[in-house]
């Protein structure tokens, strides 16, 4: 038997619902979905998307039976609607609709008035008694059928119409009378010959198949395919052909075409949106060649549809319970639906539809809680462009909102310049043709990015979303030219300094000034704005507040300083996940102390060995040992109090919750300036010579510094560090427990391979532990500290039942569990990693959202392991993948205590983590 390639909607039978989208494809699911519950459809018939992929392997040739099956179909609408295809007395009309699962602009457009042809167009006329309507409707056919099925250049056809306009002398299509239609499909005629070498068909069926076969091959046409990528959108087998009786909106004044909202699908609003435009068909609405109405105008025009039509807006919402997004006709007073589906619609849309359709009753919590994506909830956040400012603002052009928020600055064109501007308190916009690794510096310092190259997934988008700085992207109309330090658009001139403003959340570009106002949200939080004015805050707080109720996952932050943690925990963060202590001794002039230490630290270290070993010289070797030591314990006295001034800081802010510090982990030589004049700087500042220096920067150099002295290592050969951090860390929790402030200290070792290096860094640690607290005559219980590892080294992981043994919590440092468990250097897989997952080798970026299949693994072998030795060992992930919605559900289905994230991406990181538990039902 062969298979069913063809499904037919209409009133004798509908084959298809709206499950059936990855068959039929949006659009034909939908048409069936709306037949099925009797609402006017025009009757149809849908090809399937697997009639495309055999099409394909085939070799581009119709499978054996979907011929019969198509005539079938038409058979079947010409039964039910009276009519015959090609007949010249009583002819039925098609459309030939594109329609893939995932609706896909650059498919193929929509070829209407399929059937047409010198002969069938009379009766067109006669039944219609309007002549003029009949010519106008096959001379449209004309120029679809060669534009979009046979590839004529579109300009061939409206330099001809054109051509003739003038020679009339009117403006307007529609005033050109029959006779000038005649002879415009003359024209037609001759420019298909020229360019095809046949006559244009007359035959219906050699109009339908060539058409089919257009739209099957507009699947792989490059837009389709650069569509796909760009959103990607992946998995999918082709698109469906959509043949459906046609329905008219140019047949005079009481006809008409429209597209509509059921909400505003910008703010989410509950009201009817749209627009429409009588004497119209298909496109007219969006070509821009007149202008179109507000949709509420249509009750004064023809009240009869506008009611129908509203009553459908409600009847559709109730139905699929969300915002659609629709398209009609009305012919001679009679409204046809031709499209629904789910309508797209901005993040602060979704927000606002989804609460308020659980209060009309419409959807429950857990749906309103999946219907706002968590890969965008943080645009939520993101800075405004003033919208009074914005339209007083002079336009320069629109390209793509690669990462949100508003941005207004002047324009600079190199890196360096962005940093150098910033550096003196200048808001900067960097103008590039495209950014590549070496800006990194300047894209950070810049307050938003625009580029003329690149698509959504470009360096500047993925680097700029990243940091959270708005970015347009892919500005094509755009002239940038870094050498002259300036841009060109149309007669736009920007040089360096002029003031410009992009809004990435809408990929507009404006000259001059435009206001830029923190979000609303931001704003009541930091107790700038009442919560009552704020109809987003409120809708927000809803949300996460639902959110909350249902995810299972604690959220934690990545912070290491009191400002950033009081952010985090205004959005929501329940405790540190990561406090990174070397983070701290970059701050104002704290790296003196720690740069004198690590001068000597390894003289002491070497000194120290041989004293103990040796018995030659002792007296000698402890005086050689007594200077360096001593600037080594006044660097380490000096940084004792600043380290427990941060941590006691931090600790009141979080008042109550969980603390995780990481003991010192990046390899020292990134604490030393790597350039002569640093050096020279460092050396002056030091009182030594800058010879030293550069001798001691050589000393650390190291092939593969992040496999090479880091982490707990550090800790094992330069103790002293450790245990100064330790202390810091257990004073200040001493010293906010005895102002009434719990702290809770988590003391996190990194970078463990081996049970031994954790056994030996926490009996160190312990022994600190237990000095201070006698020292301060407290009790062992006083604080409720703990002490454990993170899991980054892939040994560690497969040995976490070792592991476990001595630690009371782990946290996945998935960056460094990424880099050595997929063998990529974090700095310098840029170079592959898009061209590995453009060929399908990762499916995305493993440092952007974890590799589930390997990483994964290990961190599943780890939790397994782990909890086997230590049931109730305690699980949190601290790399970036704490913050990545896919990342999220995984760590929720292997059980994690917590994930924990950058303090803008907590939001995020609650919604996606309730979200992970709906979806894991
Ligand atoms: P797109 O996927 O680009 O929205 P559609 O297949 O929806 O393309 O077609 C675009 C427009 O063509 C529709 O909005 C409608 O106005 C018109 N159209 C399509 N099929 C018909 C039809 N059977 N009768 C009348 N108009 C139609
Ligand atoms: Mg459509
Ligand atoms: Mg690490």
């Amino acid at each position: 038997m062969t298979r069913k390639y063809v499904y037919y909607f209409g009133s004798t039978r509908t084959d298809g619902d709206r499950t059936m989208k990855e068959l039929l494809g949006g659009k034909g699911a939908n048409l069936a979905e709306m037949t099925r519950i009797n609402m006017p459809v025009p009757p149809g018939f849908t090809i399937t998307t697997e009639t495309c992929d055999e099409f394909y392997k085939a070799g581009s040739v119709w499978p054996e039976g979907l011929e019969d099956q198509v005539k079938e179909g038409i058979a079947t609408l010409e039964q039910e609607l009276g009519k015959k295809f090609g007949d010249p007395v009583n002819p039925l009309l098609v459309s030939v609709r594109s329609g893939a699962a995932v609706s896909m602009p650059g498919m193929m457009d929509t070829v209407l008035n399929l059937g047409i042809n010198e002969k069938t167009l009379k009766a067109v006329a006669e039944k219609s008694g309007n002549e003029r309507f009949a010519w106008d409707s096959y001379r449209r056919f004309m120029q679809m059928f060669g534009d979009v099925v046979m590839n004529i250049p579109h300009h061939d056809f409206e330099h001809a119409l054109q051509n003739i306009k003038d020679k009339k002398g009117v403006k307007l299509d529609t005033q050109l009378s029959v006779e000038d239609l005649k002879e415009l499909a003359e024209v037609y005629r001759g420019i298909y010959r020229k360019a095809i070498g046949e006559d244009f068909p007359e035959d219906p069926w050699v109009q339908l198949s060539h058409a089919v076969n257009a739209v099957f091959s507009s699947w792989n046409n490059s837009r389709a395919i650069r569509y796909r990528e760009l959103n990607e959108i992946k998995g999918l087998i082709g698109t469906a052909v959509n043949v459906q009786a046609m329905v008219f909106g140019n047949m005079g004044e009481d006809s008409g075409t429209g597209v509509c909202f059921t909400r505003d699908p910008a703010t989410g609003k509950n009201v009817f949106y749209g627009e429409y435009l009588m004497n119209a068909q298909g496109e007219d609405v969006v070509a821009g060649i007149r202008t179109p109405q507000p949709i509420a105008t249509l009750d004064e025009k023809d009240s009869d549809s506008y009611k129908k039509l509203l009553k459908l807006r409600h009847d559709l919402e109730s139905h699929y319970h969300d915002m659609q997004d629709i398209e009609f006709t009305i012919e001679e007073g009679r409204l046809y639906i031709l499209q629904t589906r789910t309508g797209k619609r901005t993040v602060f849309g979704a927000l606002n539809m989804a609460v308020d359709m659980h209060e009309e009753g419409l959807i429950s919590k857990e749906e309103a809680v999946m219907r706002v994506p968590a890969q965008s909830f943080n645009q939520l956040f993101a800075p405004v462009l003033g919208a009074d400012s914005k339209s007083a603002a002079r336009f320069v052009t629109k390209a793509l909102n690669a990462s949100p928020g508003g941005a207004c600055g002047k324009a600079v064109f190199t890196a360096e310049a962005a940093e150098e501007w910033a550096e003196r308190g200048e808001s900067v916009i960097l103008c590039r043709l495209e950014t590549s690794p070496e800006d990194i510096g300047g894209m950070a310092a810049a307050a938003g990015i625009l580029t003329a190259r690149g698509g959504m997934t470009s360096h500047a988008a993925v680097v700029a979303r990243g940091m959270g700085v708005p970015c347009v992207s892919g500005a094509g109309e755009l002239h940038v030219d870094s050498d002259a330090k300036m841009l060109k658009c149309g007669d736009i001139t920007i040089k360096e300094g002029d003031v410009i403003a992009i809004d990435g959340f809408t990929g507009e570009v404006f000259a001059g000034e435009v206001s830029v106002k923190p979000s609303e949200i931001v704003q009541v939080l930091r107790g700038e704005m009442k919560a009552e004015e704020s109809v987003l805050y409120s809708k927000y707080q809803k949300l996460v507040s639902w959110a909350d109720e249902i995810r299972k996952l604690d959220i934690r932050t990545n912070a290491d300083s009191p400002r950033d943690t009081e952010m985090a925990v205004l959005f929501g963060a329940q405790g540190i996940g990561l406090c990174r202590t070397e983070h701290m001794f970059f701050e104002g002039d704290r790296i003196v102390p720690f740069r004198k230490l690590i001068l000597v630290a390894d003289t002491v270290k070497r000194l120290r060995e041989k004293i103990e070993t040796g018995t030659e010289n002792l007296a000698e070797l402890e005086a050689e040992l007594s200077e360096p030591l001593a600037t080594y314990n006044e660097a380490l006295a000096e940084l004792l109090p600043l380290q427990r001034g941060d941590f006691a800081g931090i600790f009141k802010v979080l008042d109550g919750r969980p603390c995780n510090i990481r003991l010192l982990d990046p390899p020292l030589h990134e604490f030393l300036p790597q350039d002569q004049q640093g050096q020279k700087e460092m050396a002056e500042e030091m009182g030594v010579k800058a010879e030293e220096i550069a001798l001691k920067v050589e000393a650390l150099h190291e092939f593969n510094p992040m496999m090479g002295h880091r982490g707990c290592r550090l800790g094992l050969t330069y103790p002293e560090v450790a245990d100064m951090q330790v202390r810091a860390i257990m004073e200040a929790a001493i010293e906010v427990a005895d102002q009434g402030i719990t702290a809770l200290p988590e003391i996190m070792i990194p970078l463990i391979g081996s049970v031994k290096e954790l056994e030996i860094a926490r009996n160190r640690a312990q022994k600190v532990i237990d000095t201070v607290l006698e020292e301060k005559g407290r009790a062992s219980d006083y604080i409720s500290y703990s002490i454990g590892t993170m899991i980054e080294i892939p040994r560690a992981a497969v040995t976490a039942d070792l592991v476990a043994a001595q630690a009371d919590f782990f946290s996945f440092g998935t960056n460094d569990l990424t880099q050595m468990g997929c063998g990529f250097s974090r700095d310098d897989s840029g170079k592959f990693l898009d061209d590995y997952v453009r060929m399908g080798v990762y499916e995305r970026d493993p440092f952007a959202s974890l590799d589930v299949e390997g990483v994964g693994r290990l961190v599943e072998t780890a939790v397994r392991l782990g909890r086997k030795t230590k049931p109730g060992l305690k699980l949190g992930v601290c790399g970036e993948h704490g913050g990545d919605p896919a990342s999220i559900r995984f760590f929720n289905a292997v059980g994690l205590n917590y994930v924990s994230c950058s303090p803008y991406r907590v939001p995020v990181a609650r919604l996606a983590a309730a979200q992970a538990v709906l979806e894991h039902k």
